[in-house]
């Protein structure tokens, strides 16, 4: 599942490759991948064609180039979800659900949106004020104004966006009597921390998942919350090469993953730090990996 890496990666090929580029033509092959579109497959292409590409903007994992004052094209790749950028000759990409033929010039191109399970989409929606009055997201080729998709306004600000506010969210993080773990996914406090991240985040800081939040000192959160914007920020580094090549051999689940993880996925590997193997925990529907040694319970 692409977390805020991979979206970041896909947020900023968009912009090094179709800014300036208009919508001219759009073939649904799927019309379950235009999310809450409320006009449906017609509205949707009413509203897209002639559509001119000037900005994207990313928070946590949605993304969404704005159209007008008032609308923007909103995306978000779901469980399966993958863009990829190509030449209108280019051969099928496998589960593609919608093709946008764009052009500037003389220059054609197309977006192709995958999703072999259909929990991703594109959608049009209505911008709305930030809650905050300042710029809706990460977008740091041009100004960002303070609008947002309405869909993604819950959300709270990600560790990479310029306006998020350490201070104010470990004092809310201090007052959660859940485990760190909860707390570090939880998207109205922070958003863009997945699973992996998390456990790579909190083997760093050399924490338990199921340590309460509000027995951390604010020393403590505030490093949790500088390592885990460290490992985004080398994990976006080491995924933003070259967007169309990046993707061209990706089937889906292989190939996201450029960074390397120290605990997530390492059941029984010796921990990088002091050897001990790995631990897999359930949690959650899902599970927790951690070193026993180095990330021991404390209540
Ligand atoms: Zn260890």
């Amino acid at each position: 599942m692409p977390e805020l890496p991979e979206v970041e990666t896909v947020r900023a090929g968009l912009a090094n490759s179709i800014l300036g580029y208009s919508v001219q033509a759009v073939e649904i092959l799927d019309a379950r991948s235009l999310k809450r579109n409320a006009g449906g497959p017609k509205g949707f292409k009413k509203e897209i064609l002639g559509a001119k590409f000037q900005q994207v903007i990313r928070r946590g994992k949605f993304f969404w180039f704005p159209i007008s004052k008032e609308r923007a094209l909103v995306g978000h790749l779901g469980m399966s979800g993958q863009i990829l950028v190509r030449k209108p000759a280019d051969v099928e990409d496998k589960c593609t659900r919608v093709i946008l033929e764009l052009s500037r010039g003389r220059s054609s191109k197309q977006v192709r949106f995958i999703d072999q399970r259909l929990f991703g989409g594109l959608y049009f929606d209505d911008l709305v004020l930030t809650s905050d009055g300042k710029p809706a997201g990460f977008g740091p080729e041009g100004r960002v104004e303070p609008l947002i998709p309405s869909s993604a306004s819950h959300i709270a600000r990600d560790l990479l966006d310029p306006h998020f506010d350490p201070d104010a969210v470990v004092e809310k993080m201090l007052t959660r009597k859940t485990g760190i773990k909860n707390v570090l996914l939880d998207q109205n406090l922070m958003s863009g921390i997945g699973n992996i991240y998390a456990d790579e985040s909190l083997w760093l800081a050399k924490l338990h998942y199921n340590t309460p939040a509000e027995l951390l000192s604010k020393k403590k959160a505030l490093e949790l919350i500088e390592l885990a914007t460290d490992v985004l920020r080398k994990a976006v580094a080491q995924g933003g090469t070259s967007f169309d090549e990046q993707y061209k051999n990706v089937n889906g689940e292989s190939g996201y993953f450029a960074v390397s993880l120290n605990a997530y996925g390492q059941t029984d590997e010796p921990c990088p730090r002091c050897g001990t193997p790995i631990r897999r925990e359930a949690w959650s529907n899902r599970g927790s990996h951690f070193c026993p040694r180095c990330q021991k319970l404390k209540i």
